[in-house]
């Protein structure tokens, strides 16, 4: 057989923050790759996609090895970084195939109940609730995009109901928000401790490797994974680094990076939570682009996400996080101006990849090497649910749910830099300008 290696250009850097993670105890002592291991399948990557790829082989072949190699640590990366929305029945509006739309619904309804199961079945401590969401405006420009998300929302058949501003003031404690629409389907979580949960919870066949960043793969007879101080060798591996994988060459330029930021507040006092309805959790999504994604959480922090950048460096620059911080504590201030000086735990960047057709990247991209990238709306849920597909195909499992998986568009080529990035600034641009009210 030919062989062939990819090299990794770049690899995650672990000295970034995540304000998630940091609110957790510390972790065990990691286990790393070290001398030769030999396996029947590796996982390379432990976000959603890599942790539920790993346990679906682990489930199937309870008497094959399998490898989980994490560059950092299981809940550091964007899987534990995120708004903790796990999403069904989403629909940004702008589905122009209702058939698609449903099918991602069915994919999205398929990962969020596996998670589920997993969570309930081990008890994983992660702050899990069923409150559902809801998607938020707060002037003109928002307005017309509930209206075309309602529209969305119908389209796939997901139940709704409109909140006016007094039950919007009621909930979140604040009048900045003129109208919303609640739909009660869909989890929160905490991210972090939701991955390392399913880190900690995996089948006995699989081993989890963290701090073994995965520098070299060669193909030949199987497959040969190179970290810093050991080897992989494995019949069959999927690659699960997001946008890592155009690094080592695979699905280049068919995934639109961006990098989202989030604030997380210390928690608030019992004196300061009436200010924010009273305490009892809450979850909004902007209808706006350029809106804020806004918690309150079971442990009284607020988590503020907005501003988006390019992501290609994937790397969180000072002016870009400068800029992130100055726009969360707006934020802030302009729903809660009492609180426009409360003390964050944490401010960090995390990448998000869109394509441009609403596809996938997922399934062999040569002989025993596979990829799966969680992609656009509801990337947890429809990944997880994309990760354990696959697992199962390459297990020789077929479904119904898989042949819904693999009659959606691969990911479309996108313009190379440094068109592309002048498109997307253009883009964010437009939106921040345009809709600024929202923020
Ligand atoms: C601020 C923010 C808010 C978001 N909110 C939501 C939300 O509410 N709901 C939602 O559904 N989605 C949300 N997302 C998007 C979602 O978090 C991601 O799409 C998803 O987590 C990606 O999962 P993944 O498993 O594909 O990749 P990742 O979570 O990025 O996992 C890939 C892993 O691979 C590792 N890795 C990379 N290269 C290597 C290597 N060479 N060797 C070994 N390991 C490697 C990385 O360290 C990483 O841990 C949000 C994203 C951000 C940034």
């Amino acid at each position: 057989m030919a062989g062939r290696a990819y090299k990794a250009r770049k690899l995650p850097a672990d000295a970034e923050q995540n304000g998630w993670y940091a609110a957790l105890p510390d972790p065990l002592p990691a286990r790393r790759v070290e001398g030769s291991v030999s396996v029947d399948f590796a996982v390379v990557g432990a976000g959603i996609c890599g942790l539920t790829a790993a346990r679906r082989l682990g489930e199937l072949r309870p008497d094959d090895s399998v490898a989980l190699i994490e560059a950092t640590r299981v809940g550091f990366g964007t899987s534990g970084r995120n708004a903790g929305f796990l999403l069904k029945g989403h629909s940004h509006g702008g589905e122009k195939d209702l058939e698609l739309g449903k099918s991602n619904d069915r994919l999205c309804e398929a990962g969020l109940e596996y998670i589920r199961e997993t969570v309930m079945h081990h008890q994983i401590q992660c702050q899990w609730s069923d409150w559902g969401r809801i998607y938020v405006a707060s002037g003109a420009p928002g307005e017309t995009h509930l209206d075309h998300l309602a529209h969305g929302l119908e389209g796939i058949g997901t139940e709704y109901s409109t909140v006016d501003q007094e039950e919007m003031e009621a909930i979140t404690g604040t009048r900045f928000y003129s109208r919303g629409i609640r739909a009660d389907d869909g989890a929160l979580m905490q991210p972090a401790a939701l991955m390392r949960g399913l880190g900690a919870t995996m089948p006995a066949n699989v081993t989890l490797y963290e701090e073994s960043p995965v520098s070299e793969i060669h193909r030949g007879d199987g497959v040969r994974l190179v970290c810093a101080a050991g080897e992989v060798q494995a019949k069959q591996v999927i690659l699960a680094n997001h946008v890592f994988a155009e690094e080592l060459g695979i699905a280049r330029f068919r995934v639109v990076p961006i990098t989202l930021y989030a604030s997380l507040t210390r928690p608030l006092t019992p004196e300061e939570l009436p200010l924010v309805g009273g305490g009892a959790e809450f979850g909004l999504l902007p209808s706006s682009p350029n809106g804020s994604t806004v918690r309150l959480t079971q442990d009284g922090r607020i988590l503020m996400r907005n501003t988006m950048t390019y992501g290609r460096s994937k790397r969180f620059g000072a002016p870009e996080m400068t800029e992130a911080l100055a726009n969360h504590r707006e934020g802030i201030r302009r729903r809660w101006p009492d609180l426009a000086d409360i003390e964050l735990d944490g401010t960090w960047g995390g990448i998000l990849g869109f394509t441009r057709n609403g596809g996938i990247v997922c399934g062999e991209m040569a002989l025993g090497l596979h990829a799966v990238m969680t992609t656009d709306a509801a990337p947890l849920t429809r990944g997880a649910a994309a990760a354990k597909l696959l697992a199962e195909q390459i297990c020789g499992h077929d479904s119904a749910l898989l042949q819904d998986l693999n009659r959606l568009p691969k990911a479309a080529l996108l313009p190379p830099d440094p068109f592309l990035r002048m498109i997307v600034n253009r883009r964010l641009h437009k939106n921040e300008t345009e809709e600024a009210g929202e923020l």
